[in-house]
């Protein structure tokens, strides 16, 4: 049931950040600007539990969104996964930052690749007890279709089409929200690296630059 407005939510788009890419960037910019977020918090993770280890190590990772952000006050990086031993499960994440906020909205942003594999998530039921879930687009996924599937499953009582619900409740509801698409990711950035080609214009030129400098990927 919806009650009276609470807070403006408050946004987290986890990830590797194996580099932070402009798909990353613009999405979790226009989220906050078009669905009345007060903040997005670029959250990444120490060890992904449901892939292989990241290439770059987690203080790299963590200076790459650093240098993303650095001239972007909306945008900031929460670093509290790289700061617990152990795998980065999600649930425990958002029973943290629930802690922090309060009755505060909270909205987990997913690409449409990460919701499709949401159930293989650890206790993946309790996701939607903590927070929101924004879908956004992603190239390659079509956006519609992965709405009427999941119309089929758990999806269908929390569906909300108005970003207004967010912010009427701190968390249960799904909103899927298309951004503009940007075919790029890390994987993709990676292989242009080890292919010895530039990766410049798909992430900012100072992580590019630091990418060099360290010489990641190679
Ligand atoms: P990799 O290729 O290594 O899997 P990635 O580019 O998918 O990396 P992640 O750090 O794994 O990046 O993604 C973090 C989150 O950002 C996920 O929810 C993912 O769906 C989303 N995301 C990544 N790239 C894009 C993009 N180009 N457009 C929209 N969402 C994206």
């Amino acid at each position: 049931m919806a009650h009276a407005p609470l807070r403006l939510p408050v946004a987290i788009l986890g990830g590797t950040f194996d580099p932070v890419h402009f798909g990353h960037l613009r999405t979790a910019l226009e989220v906050k600007q078009e669905l009345g977020i007060q903040q997005v918090r670029l959250l990444p993770c120490a060890i992904p539990p449901h892939r292989g280890i990241p290439s770059a190590s987690p203080g790299q990772r963590l200076e790459m969104l650093r240098l993303a952000i650095a001239d972007e006050s909306a945008l900031s990086i929460d670093e509290r996964e790289l700061q617990r031993p152990g795998p980065s499960y999600m649930v425990d994440t958002l029973q943290s930052l629930r802690q922090e906020l309060g009755e505060t909205p909270l909205c987990l942003i997913m690409g449409a690749d990460a919701f499709v594999g949401l159930n293989q998530w650890y206790h993946w039921q309790e996701i939607p007890e903590l927070a929101h879930i924004v879908v956004v687009h992603r190239p390659g996924w079509q956006l519609e279709q992965i709405e009427q599937e999941a119309m089929c499953g758990m999806v269908q009582q929390r569906l909300v089409r108005e970003p207004a619900a967010l912010a009427a409740s701190s968390a249960g509801k799904i909103l899927f929200h298309p951004v503009t698409p940007l075919a790029i990711s890390a994987t993709a950035i990676r292989e242009t690296i080890r292919a010895g080609k530039s990766a410049a214009y798909l992430l900012p030129q100072a992580v590019w630059h630091y990418i060099r400098q360290q010489q990641l990927y190679r």
